[in-house]
């Protein structure tokens, strides 16, 4: 059996109970070197066998798997953040399917949300905006071209940008050519619940330049949108005026 976890966005108590457990008790964990955090390992059993995917491609992360499986072990495939977010986790599912080996999932706490929790934010605003769309800035791997930054940016909602912040001039540049004002709240946030996290906050013009200044060049999300800014609607849902299947309206 193969249980791909989500190990969370760096925090090691902000792996889920169930993600632990088969920690516990794997006899193999391959983990994302390059993201998670090592303290999690600490949680294997002294027998485990512990390989790191980062220096791994996808057929030498095949072979671990099955060859653990031919002798009836089971294998954690430790994902960062949540495994379905970039996580190339669907190539390793339809090799899977062709061995005919099971596996299932264990979803994480995504970077999207540790983000959001440092800088004490909500991502969805009334009045502001009812969508996150997450995405990222073409690089090595190309984005479709009708999911361009500027066609995302024409919706002003809620953005959260992965993978993009070592091209943060181009992407402070098509956020502006795609329609948000250049004075549109921002932020930077690196390494989210990690000791050395940092949350900046600055304004859409000013992204190169913050991240220049913070010295961030990795493992960072960029966050853009008037969720960041000061006004809003209050809510429908605790407005006494309003009722809801729980609760009846008050005059
Ligand atoms: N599956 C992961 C994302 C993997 S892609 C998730 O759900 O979070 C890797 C990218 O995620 C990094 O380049 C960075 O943009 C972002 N990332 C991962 N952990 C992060 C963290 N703790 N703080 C900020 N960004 C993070």
């Amino acid at each position: 059996m193969i249980h791909f976890v989500g190990a969370g966005p760096g925090a090691p108590d902000l792996i889920t109970l169930r993600g632990a457990e088969h920690l516990k008790q794997a006899d193999v964990v391959i983990y994302a070197g390059s993201l998670v955090n090592p303290a999690l390992l600490g949680l294997c059993r002294e027998d485990c066998a512990i390989y790191n995917s980062a220096e791994m491609t996808l057929e030498q992360v095949m072979d671990r798997m099955q060859s653990a499986e031919a002798l009836g072990k089971t294998t954690v495939r430790l994902h960062t953040g949540d495994p379905s977010i970039y996580g190339a986790v669907r190539e390793q599912m339809d090799l899977l399917d062709e061995a005919g080996i099971a596996y299932d999932c264990c979803p994480g706490v995504s970077a999207f949300g540790g983000a959001a929790a440092a800088l004490r934010m909500e991502y969805t605003l009334p009045g502001i905006s009812q969508s996150v769309v997450i995405t990222r800035m073409a690089g090595r791997t190309p984005v479709p071209e009708r999911e361009s930054i500027r066609s995302f940016a024409a919706h002003q909602a809620t953005m959260v940008l992965f993978l993009s912040v070592g091209l943060i001039e181009q992407l402070q540049r098509e956020l502006m050519a795609g329609g948000y004002d250049p004075e549109t709240p921002a932020a930077i946030v690196y390494k989210a619940t990690w000791p050395d996290e940092k949350a900046l906050r600055c304004r859409v013009c000013e992204l190169a330049k913050t991240a220049q200044a913070n010295d961030v060049k990795k493992t960072a999300l960029i966050l853009v949108g008037g969720f960041l800014g000061d006004h809003y609607e209050r809510s429908k849902l605790y407005d006494p005026g309003f009722s809801t299947g729980y609760r009846g309206a008050r005059p």
